[in-house]
């Protein structure tokens, strides 16, 4: 994806306010970042675990979506677990149920979507082979990574146009 400038990133939330969204924690400085290598950019709020967000490039400019990751009730008893995005396999700790807020009214009246990403993120990263999942060993993946870009990117819109619903942006 492009590089974005710290006022696009804030920007692009579609759900949550735009004070809200100015006082998001950004991951660091953004020119450390390899935009290049990155489908979206996904981080966990360094001062607040249960919050992440992740950024993409969408029609007319970036979207941002806010996430929640609700601590587990209890020990899952599942050994591994799949990124419904990147479709890595990790170990239980290394997947994470995120949900959204949808964007818009439907939103404000509280309705959400959730669904399972990598704990850390880092998808774009485990497409490419840059990060390896700790269950690697388990699962080896048999598409190419030109594939698992396609594929990931496809699941990712798949998970916006859930969130915006009927917003146009
Ligand atoms: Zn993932």
């Amino acid at each position: 994806m492009e590089a974005l400038t710290e006022d696009e990133v804030r920007a692009s939330f579609v759900n949550c306010t735009k004070g809200e969204a100015q006082r998001i924690n950004l991951p660091g400085p953004l020119d450390a970042v390899y935009w290049e290598h990155l489908d979206f950019l996904g981080w966990r709020d360094p001062r607040a675990d249960q919050r992440a967000y992740i950024v993409l490039p969408w029609t007319n400019g970036p979207v941002g979506i806010t996430l929640r990751a609700p601590q587990p009730k209890r020990k899952s008893l599942v050994r591994s677990s799949m990124c419904s995005i990147c479709l890595t396999v990790h170990s239980a700790s290394g997947v994470a149920s995120f949900v959204a807020p949808k964007a818009g009214p439907a939103g404000r009246e509280g309705n959400s979507v959730g669904n399972y990403f990598c704990t850390d993120l880092q998808c774009s990263r485990y497409v490419r082979g840059t990060l390896k999942s700790d269950a690697a060993t388990f699962m080896e993946e048999s598409l190419d990574p030109a594939e698992r870009i396609h594929r990931l990117r496809a699941k990712l819109e798949g998970f916006t146009r859930s969130v915006l619903g009927d917003v146009l942006v």
